[in-house]
């Protein structure tokens, strides 16, 4: 194990592992961290006896980086410190050279942290007296130059960042942004210097050192740009960026892109698709699924609604009637579809619909009844064969995972951009795999699903 990297959110991780796999590493990313060789951070309190999850010790010979998915971005910098730190432990005592702390590529943060104190923290306990911070992604258009940072073609703060709910980004300048959050001097390593390479990238850090400076944000606008910044940032034992910057990482420990590291354990087994994502870009995928004749079954959010007419309110028990009674209506369907297909379950609905059923139901509750059908339906297709199984949306992923109760995912290859296959182990004894895709609502050309299918088969082994 060479790299061991810790997250502020899940997605985020994935994305990061995504990078890395590609680069050449062969990465496993962790929900939280383990503690004797059991996940302790966010351990499922719902683990699903009969699917006899795997041990949760895994062989770290075959592995280059591990990425622990913490969800610290915007809880108390205290908490978020103590997490990072016990990840930091554990990775350490897995061997892990070099620490990479992987943030947004928006900088998403407050002047109380978390990037700062997050950082400070981690260079104390490694007794690293620099550090550098650098959130570029060229690939997905976030760019830094003279220390500020574009989101596309404009600045951070007239990207739309500025209205975030959690963490308004109203200034672009990076130095100052991240010197609010820090008790080090955060200096500037700018394009004049990037521009000439990794050895005058070198020199400049070794001057900021002199100068009294901990921490430094470094302008990239380009995948070059971030290749010479890897090799620089070899003996560096914390680093912190977005996922960019882990493209130039991998060369430092001789690894270099390979279709080996994104190999998957083969998981014979039934397909299915489960969408909850409500973004465009699944409504134009669900569509064309659904067009081009592949099997599908509409989950009708109104039928949670029955019973809440009148006062709105329902017993905890009905509730959990109507989602089972949906989740048998789904999987009778289900089974009565050719063995060889891969049937798509989607609650996806156009805008004004998702507008009614929320005016009934409230936003929050309707957004958690519909994750709790699609994931039950998920939990109930792994039961009965599932062994391939794609998920669209964020929170909607994020429900089957914990459904579930999925502690581990090893990184595959890439579908498109930012989504990778991933297959997490639920049988040990067994040897059984589960193959999982999870897709971000916004992510993925209009033929996803399908193109899903034909990237895996090809990479996967026995
Ligand atoms: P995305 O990644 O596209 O944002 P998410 O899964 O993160 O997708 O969010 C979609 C949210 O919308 C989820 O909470 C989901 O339960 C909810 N949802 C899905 N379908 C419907 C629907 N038909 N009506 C109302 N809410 C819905």
């Amino acid at each position: 194990m060479r790299l061991g990297c810790i997250a502020d959110d899940f997605t985020g991780a994935t994305d990061l592992a995504n990078n890395l796999v590609r680069a050449g590493m062969r990465c496993v990313l962790t929900n939280g961290v383990l503690s004797s060789g059991v996940l302790s951070s966010g351990e499922p309190s719902n683990r699903v006896p009969e699917l006899n999850h795997a041990s949760d010790r895994f062989d770290t010979a075959d592995i280059d980086a591990i990425v622990v998915a913490l969800k610290s971005r915007t809880i108390a910098a205290s908490d978020a410190i103590a997490q990072s730190l016990a990840a930091l432990a554990w990775l350490k005592e897995r061997g892990a050279q070099q620490i990479y702390f992987k943030i947004c590529s928006t900088f998403d943060s407050t002047d109380q942290g978390n990037i700062g104190p997050v950082t400070e923290a981690l260079m104390d306990a490694v007794g690293s007296d620099f550090a550098i911070a650098c959130p570029a992604f060229p690939e997905n258009k976030r760019t830094i130059f003279k220390g500020y940072l574009f989101a596309g073609d404009g600045l951070l703060n007239e990207s739309g960042m500025q209205n975030h709910p959690l963490t308004p980004m109203s200034d672009a300048n990076l130095v100052r942004v991240l010197q609010r959050q820090s008790r080090r001097k955060v200096g500037l390593i700018d394009y004049s210097v990037v521009a000439r390479g990794a050895a005058a990238i070198r020199q400049r850090v070794a001057q900021l050192r002199t100068d009294g400076y901990g921490l430094a944000i470094v302008d990239a606008i380009s995948n070059d740009d971030l290749m010479q910044l890897g090799q620089a940032l070899a003996d560096m034992p914390i680093v912190t960026a977005g996922s960019g910057v882990a493209i130039g990482l991998p060369q430092n420990f001789g690894l270099a892109p390979s279709a080996q590291a994104a190999l998957l354990p083969a998981s014979p087994g039934r397909r299915a698709i489960v969408s909850g994502s409500c973004s465009l870009a699944t409504l134009a995928q669900v569509a064309a699924y659904r067009d081009g004749g592949e099997p599908s079954f509409q989950i009708d959010a109104a039928d949670l609604l029955d019973g809440h007419a009148g006062d709105g309110k329902r017993s905890a028990h009905s509730e959990q009637q109507r989602i089972q009674a949906l989740v048998s209506k789904a999987l009778a369907w289900y089974h009565g579809q050719p063995q060889h297909s891969a049937p798509l379950f989607y609650s996806s609905a156009a805008a004004d619909q998702v507008r009614s059923v929320q005016q009934q139901l409230g936003v929050a509750k309707a957004g958690y009844l519909i994750e709790q059908v699609l994931a039950n339906i998920a939990l109930a297709l792994v039961r009965s064969g599932v062994r391939q199984l794609l998920v669209a949306g964020g929170e909607t992923s994020g429900a089957v995972v914990q459904t579930l109760a999925v502690q581990q995912l090893r990184i595959g290859p890439q579908i498109d951009p930012g989504v990778p296959w991933c297959a997490t182990q639920i049988e040990a004894s067994a040897g059984q795999w589960l193959q999982l895709a999870l897709k971000s609502g916004n992510f993925g050309s209009t033929d996803f699903f399908q193109k899903a299918w034909s990237v895996k088969t090809l990479t996967v082994y026995s």
